[in-house]
């Protein structure tokens, strides 16, 4: 029996492709090995987006060198949007791996790997058509399923690697979309997450992504739909209404703001104004009052003037999102902003910037958590809390983390992963609820 495990970096849809991945591989008759020491296959699946991606993989594959040599027959592979992004300049650092395949040619991997007579291979072709539609990923147990919609983006915002490492946008036929959804739900995955780079950007001939996500709103048994990530730019009424309409669709939208000052959206080329994203904000609160909003933020872009960095702040203080992802800009290889704008707010500065969002953020979190005490939640039990067993864990509809307390012995009994518990809310931090069960 041949034995395979993988490694994953970075966001969610690697994760999705290292379900993929691994589906591929078993049927082909590889068999998952419960880590890299019992495995005559690592596939290492890599994410350009983070700063010093490259150097993690590099020390991860490192750390293997003891295992090369013990175990002669072992086959490395490097997948993702790294490879793809970086080629040969990533093979240079890595003289030990066979194998460096890029998002689109995965269902070529069983051939690849069985075939020594180069070393190492490069499958990094491009493919537009490649939406995999026809595979089926292998999950992890559990409650959660990801259904890759669509794959690669086509906005070119100036600091981002994505379209480097996955490409342009293709979308999953909307039949082949409805069919793996529901599927997931009859394997027990009740809770499903549309995934792709810039997800409302979804199209099918006339088919967009409203129109997709009322069609799987509709099946039996999921008990809860969600979204990410969608772009400010496309996020339109209709989606909205769409939400309203639907329950089961997550009260919960991740929109990305990154900065406060049209200046450097323009420079970001984010195809949105302040403006614009504070009245996106009002129109999604008036459709469905309940609903959290999350961010990401981007302190430090060149050319970050003080009264720029101003904006971002007064932008926080307007919206009060109810959770953020905070980042000082660091220059991806290759990209616009890091070929033709100076890197040019020094290192303390952004720090400073960093240091102030996360605490202003903090401050809006907790209000935005504590503004839920005495309300009753419905919250989709994920088993244990960890650290306090004899407490659940969940998530409410607009996916704020609840940690709460049972009940009476025989209620405790009742409830499972995957239900619907009632949830009084009686206190929070900023980042969980917390409460007890009601009936
Ligand atoms: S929308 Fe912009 S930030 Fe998001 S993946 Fe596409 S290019 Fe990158």
């Amino acid at each position: 029996m041949r034995h395979y495990c993988i490694e994953t970096y970075g966001c969610q849809m690697n994760v999705a492709d290292s379900e993929l991945i691994a589906g591929i591989l078993e049927d082909d008759g590889w068999v998952r090995a419960t880590d890299a020491h019992g495995a005559d296959l690592i596939v290492v699946n890599t994410c350009s987006v983070r700063e010093r991606a490259a150097d993690r993989v590099v020390g991860y594959l490192r750390s293997l060198a003891p295992l090369r040599r013990a175990r002669p027959g072992l086959r490395i592979v490097v997948a993702g949007c790294l490879p793809q992004h970086l080629g040969e300049r990533l093979a240079e650092r890595l003289p030990d791996v066979d194998l460096f395949i890029g998002p689109d040619a995965y269902r070529r991997l069983p051939e690849l790997v069985a075939d020594p007579s180069r070393d190492p291979h490069f499958a990094l072709a491009r493919d537009r058509g490649e939406t995999y539609e026809d595979l089926s990923p292998l999950r992890a147990d559990g409650i959660h399923a990801y259904v890759s919609i669509m794959r690669g983006c086509d906005r070119a915002c100036t600091y981002c690697a994505v379209p480097f490492g996955r490409g342009r946008e293709r979308s999953l036929p909307a039949e082949a979309a409805i069919r793996a959804t529901r599927e997931a739900v009859e394997s027990g995955f009740v809770a499903v997450t549309l995934l792709g780079q810039a997800v409302t950007s979804y199209r099918e001939g006339e088919r967009d992504f409203a129109a997709l996500l009322e069609a799987l709103a509709g099946i039996p048994g999921l008990c809860s739909l969600r979204f990410l990530a969608p772009h400010p730019g496309d996020l339109s009424v209709r989606l909205l209404e769409v939400m309203r309409r639907h329950p089961v669709i997550a009260r919960h939208l991740h929109l990305p703001l990154q900065a406060g000052s049209d200046r450097i959206l323009t420079a970001m080329r984010r195809g949105y104004t302040a403006a614009e994203f504070v009245d996106l904000v009002a129109r999604a609160r008036r459709t469905l009052p309940e609903i959290s909003i999350t961010t990401d933020i981007i302190v430090g872009f060149p050319g970050e003037s003080d009264e720029d960095y101003a904006r971002t702040v007064e932008v926080m203080e307007t919206v009060r999102f109810d959770s953020a992802f905070t980042f000082a800009y660091s220059p991806r290889e290759g990209t616009h902003a890091q070929r033709f704008l100076a890197d040019d707010v020094p290192p303390e500065v952004k720090q400073h910037r960093l240091s102030a969002v996360i605490t202003l953020q903090e401050r809006h979190s907790l209000e935005r958590y504590q503004a839920r005490i005495g309300t009753t939640q419905e919250v989709l039990v994920e088993g244990p809390a960890r650290g306090t067993p004899d407490r659940l864990f969940g998530r409410c509809s607009d996916m704020k983390a609840a940690v709460f307390s049972p009940g009476e012995a025989e209620e405790a009994e009742e409830i499972r992963a995957g239900e619907i518990a009632r949830v009084e809310i009686t206190a929070a931090s900023s980042h969980t609820l917390k409460g007890v069960r009601r009936r």
